[in-house]
């Protein structure tokens, strides 16, 4: 497991773009290879891990991948051994401290190296929708997602029938060096050569379909099995679904993200659902039955105690969400609320008048028994 890049850094990981900036810097004066008192190994190896943290927090794009994604989602940013000088780009960011010392670790271990080979595509999200009856049973999904697809006519290369030269810009090293001179000293710095994008390599002609990028937007469909059980901003990793690599690389991965939509009669929390029902007074004095709505889209029967009162909580175990990747489901809590009815008959009427004038009286009052003639 890499480690984490805000603790390379030492950085909280809601440190701001300044902090993480003079974070590296920092760091970048303790472990440059020419001016540590580390071994030349370590502060190498050092140096080069807090580059690449650095490489990928100092990018909000690429932060907020890693943010959500974890190191998953910025591996297809590197080439295929992981980080290598060639991906840093903020050279600029240390050149006032380092100056000329520059062409030791950013050249001369690059030039010897041409970025170059398969580089993996990049990952991409999706985001679907369900319903919670459909979260209880778990829904099969066809999705059809806009991604970059290697291109037929090239085969990916980017070059008509595939010839290709030595890149004329570079040499075929694939990055190239430029020389500035500001008031401290001489400064190089080393980039990917725009010309080959670091292959080394050119097209003799453009894939006229491509436009020599080696790859085509396109749709494709994607069917997906989203289980049973799954909650607000799940994410589900579907391998090579993404885009196409470069260069032969291998695609990136589909990241689907889960929602759940907002339902009028239930309410989850977790496995469990809350729900309400409407009881008459009698009901709830007396006790009885009703009958509430499930998520299964049946109706079941909900036993009213006698003396149930109004805001009284019932459960229905079992008849919640299923927890993922098992048969095991929660519960229902079914809130009861009170039906006062607007319209009452005269019948109705007289029947209430009296429950009210013996309410709370129970049966002790025989001058009231005799008033009701009971
Ligand atoms: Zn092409
Ligand atoms: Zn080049």
């Amino acid at each position: 497991m890499p480690r984490d890049y805000y603790e390379i850094l030492g950085v909280e990981k809601t440190a701001s773009p300044d902090e993480i900036k003079s974070a590296y810097r920092k760091l970048a004066r303790q472990y440059h290879p020419d001016v540590s008192k580390e071994p030349k190994e370590v502060a190498e190896e050092k140096f080069k891990e807090i580059s690449e943290a650095y490489e990928v927090l100092s990018d909000a794009e690429k932060r907020k991948m890693y943010d959500q994604y974890g190191h998953a989602g910025i591996n297809g940013q590197f080439g295929e051994g992981g980080f290598s000088w060639s991906d840093f780009t903020h050279q600029d960011d240390i050149s006032d401290i380092f100056g000329d010392l520059f062409g030791s670790i950013f050249g001369g271990s690059m030039h010897s190296r041409p970025r170059s080979g398969p580089r993996t595509g990049e990952s991409l999200r999706y985001d679907i929708e369900l319903t919670l009856e459909e979260v209880l049973k778990g829904k099969e999904i066809e999705i059809s997602v806009p991604h970059m697809a290697s291109c037929p006519d090239c085969n990916g290369t980017g070059a008509k029938d595939g010839k290709v030269n030595t890149c004329k810009q570079c040499g075929g090293r694939g990055q190239v060096q430029s020389i500035r001179r500001t008031p401290f000293g001489q400064m190089s710095s080393i980039s990917t050569c725009p010309s080959c994008n670091g292959k080394g390599k050119a097209a003799v002609e453009k894939c006229p379909k491509c436009r020599g990028s080696g790859r085509l937007q396109k749709t494709k469909k994607v069917s997906i099995r989203v289980p049973a059980g799954v909650q607000e901003d799940d994410r589900m990793r579907i391998p090579g679904a993404g885009d196409a690599g470069y260069d032969g690389g291998p695609a990136g991965d589909l990241f689907v993200v889960i929602h759940v939509k907002h339902s009028d009669v239930f309410e989850r929390d977790g496995v469990n659902l809350w729900t309400g029902v409407t009881v008459t007074y009698p009901k709830l004095v007396l006790g009885g039955e009703t009958v509430v709505k499930t998520i299964d889209g049946e109706s079941a029967v909900l036993k009213i105690p006698a003396g149930t009162q109004v805001g009284a909580v019932l459960r229905m175990s079992g008849k919640g969400l299923p927890k993922m990747n098992s048969t095991v489901r929660g519960d229902m809590f079914v809130r009861v609320r009170i039906d006062v009815p607007k319209k009452v008959s005269e019948m109705e009427k007289e029947l209430l008048r009296k429950l009210d004038e013996t309410a709370g009286t129970g049966d002790k009052k025989s001058k009231l028994k005799k008033k009701l003639g009971i």
